[in-house]
């Protein structure tokens, strides 16, 4: 008996009818990113586990159960749970830092995590994300904050907040680990095992734990805002200057810590209540620390991810407008060989001019051809037969009107369609165009 192989689960299939939603998000946070002086990079998928060790941080959920690892001829590989490590260490590995600051790369890639699977998490899922390397600078932080917030304006989105938080240097955070000691220590029996062992190498961990009984206890816990040096807290108010200045809503969340441990100074996210719990379609920060880390030199960045799932739930919900989908401009309709020939050789020449022209490849009568090209939604068609091929001349019919218009089948054939076919867009366009300004018209009847 064949054997029935179903899709891994936590993982999803585009298909066709929807893949014009993720090129719609994919051009629109492109198309914004370079806006901004972002260049793309693409890296690898998998990358030596230590890399994601090193950077993620060994007391994180991430690492300590969702990366999907495997041994490989004694060297141990992972495949990436997100995109700034591998994205880092191609900037370090290609000398990217050596050259004119600030780098700004973008990135479109699927990420790995082991997690339960439910509506917005997923095992493969995919981001946009991106990194600015070299500026210390809290302007550098709106930018990025900025283009994040315009990506999600242009999609059309609404309802969503952006909750800023900062988490202080090392400086500051010595300080307030101490202060998280001593308050979890009094409630140590309560915490999950893996907190308890967070307690001892990196309190402030306890904060992103998912188990609700360590959400709880960790309510009252103090925030880190108390603790930041003055050269943080100066950091953040200038950040939030800038977005003011921007126009930007953001609400302080000082419980934000972020599921990744190389953050520093500036948190954010950006939230929805719309598609459940799963609420974040973006998150990132500031992390002055990371490079050296992974064994550059001290450089500040930060960056974001946004999950195009999520993105995808809410715009689905909010009824948000897709790129449309590119749909056939002729179909030629053919009875024998000697037209199927030259339909294939029409096909060819209105291709080179960038149409989409489609024939029959199944043998149908024509009855059933003209009933597939409706199907398709082609916006010509045109019957190709002895008589076409005798008389050289053949009838382009507008499928919506059902009026055609003959053309003849010789060297002008391409320009005399192309002119057929912009005349009948244009007119669609006018159409449009005096249904605007007839409401306008209304508009100012009912007001005067
Ligand atoms: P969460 O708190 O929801 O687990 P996170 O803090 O782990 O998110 P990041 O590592 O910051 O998320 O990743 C950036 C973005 O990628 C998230 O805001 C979200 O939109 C998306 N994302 C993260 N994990 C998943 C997943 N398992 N499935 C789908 N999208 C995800
Ligand atoms: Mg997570």
């Amino acid at each position: 008996m064949a054997m029935n192989i179903k899709r891994p689960n936590g993982t999803e299939d585009v298909l066709p009818k929807d893949v014009h939603k993720w090129h719609t998000v994919e051009k629109i946070a492109r198309e914004t990113a370079i806006s901004f002086g972002f260049s793309e990079i693409r890296i690898p998928t998998f990358e030596n586990t230590d890399l994601f060790l090193r950077s993620v941080g060994e007391t994180t959920d991430v690492v300590q159960k969702e990366m999907y690892t495997v041994m490989a001829k004694e060297t141990k590989f992972t495949l990436r749970p997100e995109g700034t490590a591998g994205t880092i260490r191609a900037m370090l590995q290609n000398g990217l830092l050596n050259e004119a600051l600030p780098q700004r790369v973008f990135y479109i890639l699927s990420c790995f995590r082991h997690e339960r699977p439910q509506a917005g998490r997923l095992r493969e899922f995919h981001q946009f994300g991106l990194e600015m390397a070299g500026s210390a600078s809290p302007a550098a932080d709106a930018e990025v904050i900025s283009l994040a917030k315009t990506i999600l304006d242009r999609l059309g989105l609404r309802n969503i907040e952006l909750h800023i938080n900062s988490i202080g240097c090392p400086v500051c955070r010595a300080k307030y680990h101490d202060a998280l000691r001593s308050y979890f220590d009094a409630r140590k029996d309560e915490l999950c095992d893996t907190c308890r062992e967070r307690l001892v190498k990196n309190p402030m961990r306890i904060l992103d734990c998912k188990s609700p009984i360590c959400r709880e206890i960790g309510k009252d816990a103090p925030v880190i805002l108390d603790y930041l040096c003055e050269e943080c807290s100066d950091h953040f108010d200038k950040l939030k200057k800038y977005l003011t200045k921007l126009g930007i809503d953001y609400s302080v969340d000082p419980k934000i810590v972020r599921g990744l441990d190389y953050y520093t100074k500036t948190v954010f996210e950006f939230v929805t209540t719309e598609i459940g719990a799963q609420g974040t379609v973006c998150g990132g920060g500031r992390y002055d620390g990371l490079i050296e880390q992974l064994g550059g030199q001290h450089t500040p960045a930060l960056g974001f991810g946004m999950g195009i799932e999520r993105l995808l739930l809410v715009m689905d919900k909010q009824g948000c407008d897709y790129l449309p989908v590119k749909k056939c401009d002729i179909y030629f309709a053919t009875m024998g060989d000697a037209a199927l020939e030259k339909a294939m050789e029409l096909s060819d020449q209105l291709r080179e001019y960038g149409f989409y022209a489609e024939f029959d490849l199944m043998g149908r009568g024509l009855k059933a051809q003209m009933k597939y090209a409706n199907k398709i939604g082609a916006l010509f068609s045109a019957v190709i037969g002895d008589n076409e091929l005798d008389s050289g001349k053949i009838k382009i019919k507008n499928m919506a009107e059902g009026k055609d218009i003959e053309i003849a089948l010789d060297k002008d054939f391409t320009n005399n369609f192309e002119s057929l076919y912009f005349t009948t867009v244009m007119n669609g366009l006018e159409d449009e165009k005096i249904l605007q300004s007839g409401n306008v018209i209304k508009e100012n009847d009912n007001n005067g």
